[in-house]
């Protein structure tokens, strides 16, 4: 059996000395909130040539900042200082999706890098993220130096949740948010994503109304350890529809939506499925209602 000892930590304050331990170590472990890391059944014993990357005195990692054409958000922001540092600038559906990490305890530890880059499960800000078509800017280690990437948050999972960004060591340094949003968005989380994941379901959705028609639908939907769902097709349905949308349409719609769903994720439960549906199916009635009112 492996010899089991306190694994090696490092503290970079800045970027180039973090690439400077991307030279030395070959599988560093990111240590960001610590929350999942610290959560998995194989946190302890650690493995003896573990190397653990502690990003928390990073300050560059730390930073929330806004031109007149995005914002840009620092991977070690945390939930509960964006909460209180973007409450004007940042879009309603990731200001819902920041308040339901219900603990105030693991608010204040967890990160926007680590929810991100969490390897098997999407949770409340990928979800959201996904219909801002948030940016991420990945800096992958490859060749003994640093590439950078802009990549869309909703391209970086495979559609059970998982991370696809491969065995390269890379680091996430921030989120890029544009300005324009959806004068609609909402988030729902039902249940708890971490004791009941076989009933929890996060849904995002925005839209913007252009006088009565529907332009720029975006929806995303995550069950928690089984699938991270997206359709452009959908997508493309709604952003072509007429408000009101008539009540035999909403309901056919809802049903399309969960039919699809239950096809591409055979890991979801019938039941989360109808839970999505309605979910999906109020949003829709309450546009229909602001439209009338
Ligand atoms: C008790 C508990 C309650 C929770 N409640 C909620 C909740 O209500 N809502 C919700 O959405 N989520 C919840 N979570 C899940 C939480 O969002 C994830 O655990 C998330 O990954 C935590 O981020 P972290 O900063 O703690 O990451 P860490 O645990 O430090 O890291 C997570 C993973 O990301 C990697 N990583 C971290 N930062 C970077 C980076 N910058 N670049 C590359 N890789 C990186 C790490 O190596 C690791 O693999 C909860 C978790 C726990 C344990």
């Amino acid at each position: 059996m492996e010899a089991t000892r306190s694994p090696m930590i490092h503290q970079p304050r800045t970027l180039g000395e973090l690439s400077l331990l991307f030279q030395r170590i070959e599988h560093p472990l990111l240590w960001a909130g610590g929350t999942y890391l610290m959560s998995r059944s194989d946190f302890y014993p650690f493995p003896s040539k573990a190397q653990i990357v502690d990003l928390g005195r990073i300050e560059e990692l730390k930073r929330i900042s806004r031109t007149d054409r995005h914002i840009d958000i620092g991977a070690m922001v945390t939930t509960s200082s964006l909460l209180s540092a973007g409450k004007l600038v940042l879009p309603s559906i990731l200001k819902s999706a920041l308040g339901s990490i219900i603990s105030h305890i693991t608010r204040r530890q967890i990160t926007i890098g680590g929810s991100v880059c969490e390897p098997e499960s999407r949770m409340a800000f990928s979800t959201a993220l996904a219909v801002l078509d948030a940016q991420a800017e990945i800096r992958k280690w490859d060749e003994g130096r640093f590439t950078a990437a802009w990549i869309p948050v909703n391209r970086l999972y495979d559609k059970r949740g998982a991370l696809l960004l491969g065995k390269t060591p890379f680091v996430l340094t921030k989120i890029r948010l544009g300005l324009e949003w959806g004068d609609f968005q909402r988030f729902v989380l039902i249940d708890n994503p971490i004791r009941t994941p076989d009933t929890a379901i996060l849904v995002a959705f925005q839209a913007t109304r252009n006088q009565t028609a529907l332009t720029k639908v975006r929806f995303s939907a995550s069950f928690p350890k089984r699938a991270f769902h997206l359709s452009p097709e959908l997508e493309n349905q709604l952003s072509l529809l007429n408000l009101p949308i008539h009540p035999d349409r909403v309901n056919t719609i809802s049903y399309e939506m969960a039919h699809d769903l239950m096809n591409r994720h055979e890991s979801i439960t019938e039941f989360q499925a109808e839970r999505t549906r309605r979910v999906f199916e109020s949003f829709l009635h309450e546009l229909n209602i602001q439209t009338l009112s």
